[in-house]
């Protein structure tokens, strides 16, 4: 299948037929090796983590799948708002994939950078808020590219019921960030801890967060995985505590402290603190490292880094990334139509959950061609509805609709239906996605899985 960008230059080209013989959108096969269970990783091998190793940042590289959408956390310096691929910081990515796009965009990169050694989930939000997304990537990239180091960086508080499903893949290191010990500091750190379905707030919060951090860190070195912590200095806030913080992480065996300085972040209740001093980072790094080794060339990445540290996203890597993020959910997947909620069919009007069908359309030489009307599966019955609808429409890439739940969103686009809130003109709409170009505005609505959002906690 061929993807072109009409807009530039740019053109994707999925896979020709691999050694199993269907057209597979992981593209042609690196030089296989045999899975490395992560138990039996050399040291050779973990040594070249650019992250973890100060002799290896400068020859080996990190790519960052951004398939982590949501998370379960509010930090009171983070804002996944903005998007500037000037911009290098955690959080920040310019597009969300889904897992199967996120492999074939894999696939594209390793082909142009040979330098890249790891592959890592870091953003733009957390692994563990929407782990089947985590651990279907890590799956897909594990089969596909068995030689890649792989790595995930976290808050910790979803991880302890995956850490065999991790191990099983064969991820050999993980980032913890934790930025306190003590729950009375954490409370003044987090704004909301949602635990399961239950929203924490305050020191209650912070302890439930704080219970579920130290026993990924003593689960993941159970198993074998090397583990670095990160810890943001907040000045006034956590600063003198940050070795206590090293103190702990230490006992449980974790390799490694990465005293990260704040960087203020624009609406965000840390906004108008003011980053460290260089003077106070030395402080807090000497005191921290009496209790484990530092990392001390750390850049901040941003959650689809490309390349050696320091590297943030090249205008290539950004428009390929972009590009992918515009292919069906399954790239490999022949879905020929697209789906709409429409009252009239001319224009995206309709809620998903209001309508009773949908209009169906191909795109053909002539141009974009209704097909049927699919009669919508009867109200009431949960995610069953959902399932049936993804039935209904198995052969469609994407839905569009005025809106869509976070049930519905979630159920198609698992079983490969991408969910698309806009309105207004149909055609146009439609058009765009079977371009793989961007919906234009005012056709266009923003969706929030992806943004800065920092409602209440109980997700959308
Ligand atoms: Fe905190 Fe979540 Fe932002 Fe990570 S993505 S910094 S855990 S709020
Ligand atoms: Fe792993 Fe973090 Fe390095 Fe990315 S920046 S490769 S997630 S340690």
């Amino acid at each position: 299948m061929e993807w072109i960008n009409e807009d530039s230059v740019l053109t994707v080209v999925p896979a020709p037929a691999t050694a199993c013989g269907k057209s597979c959108a992981c593209g042609p096969k690196r030089p296989a090796a045999a899975p490395v269970p992560v138990g039996v990783l050399t040291q050779e091998a973990r040594d070249r983590h650019p992250c973890f190793s100060n002799n290896a940042h400068h020859i080996y590289g990190r790519v960052h799948l951004p398939v982590a959408p949501a998370c379960n956390v509010q930090c009171n310096y983070c804002n996944r708002k903005y998007d500037c691929v000037e911009e290098s910081r955690p959080g920040v990515t310019s597009s969300v994939l889904s897992p199967r796009q996120a492999v074939a965009y894999l696939a594209n990169v390793l082909q142009r950078r040979p330098e890249i050694v790891v592959v890592g989930i870091a953003g733009p939000a957390d692994p563990f808020a929407r782990p089947e997304l985590t651990l279907e990537t890590l799956d897909l990239v594990r089969r596909e590219f068995p030689d890649m180091l792989l790595c995930l960086a976290t808050n910790g508080l979803g991880l302890p019921p995956h850490l065999d499903e991790i191990a099983r893949i064969g991820v050999s290191h993980v980032t913890v960030t934790v930025n306190a010990v003590d729950p009375v500091i954490g409370a003044r750190i987090y704004g909301w801890v949602r635990d399961g379905i239950r929203v924490r707030r305050g020191v209650d919060a912070a302890q439930a967060l704080l219970e579920k951090q130290l026993e990924s860190i003593s689960g993941l070195k159970a198993r074998g995985v090397t583990v670095k912590i990160n810890s943001i200095v907040l000045p006034g806030i956590n600063d003198e505590h940050i070795p206590q913080v090293a103190e702990r992480v230490a006992e449980l065996g974790a390799d490694i402290l990465n005293c990260v300085p704040l960087y203020p972040v624009e609406d965000t209740p840390f906004a108008t603190l003011e980053s460290p001093s260089g003077s106070l980072m030395a402080r807090v790094r000497k005191q921290a490292g009496t209790w484990l080794p530092l990392m001390i060339h750390c850049k901040r990445c941003r959650a689809d880094a490309v390349g050696l540290l320091g590297e943030g996203l090249g205008s290539i890597d950004a428009e390929m990334l972009q590009a992918y993020s515009r292919m069906p959910l399954a790239p490999e997947e022949n879905r020929p139509y697209v789906a709409v909620a429409s009252h009239e069919g001319c224009f995206v009007n309709q809620h998903l959950g209001e309508a009773e069908a949908f209009w169906v359309f191909e795109k053909t030489d002539d141009g974009i061609r209704f097909v049927e009307s699919r009669t919508a599966p009867e109200r009431g019955g949960g995610d069953v509805r959902w399932v049936r609808l993804a039935e209904v429409l198995r052969d469609c890439r994407a839905l569009l609709a005025l809106r869509a739940g976070g049930s519905p969103r979630s159920v198609l686009e698992g079983a490969g239906v991408k969910v698309i809130e806009t309105e207004g003109v149909l055609q146009d709409a439609v058009y765009s996605v079977f371009d793989g170009r961007k919906i234009p505005s005012p056709v266009r609505r923003g969706g929030c899985a992806d943004g800065g959002c920092k409602g209440g906690g109980g997700g959308c």
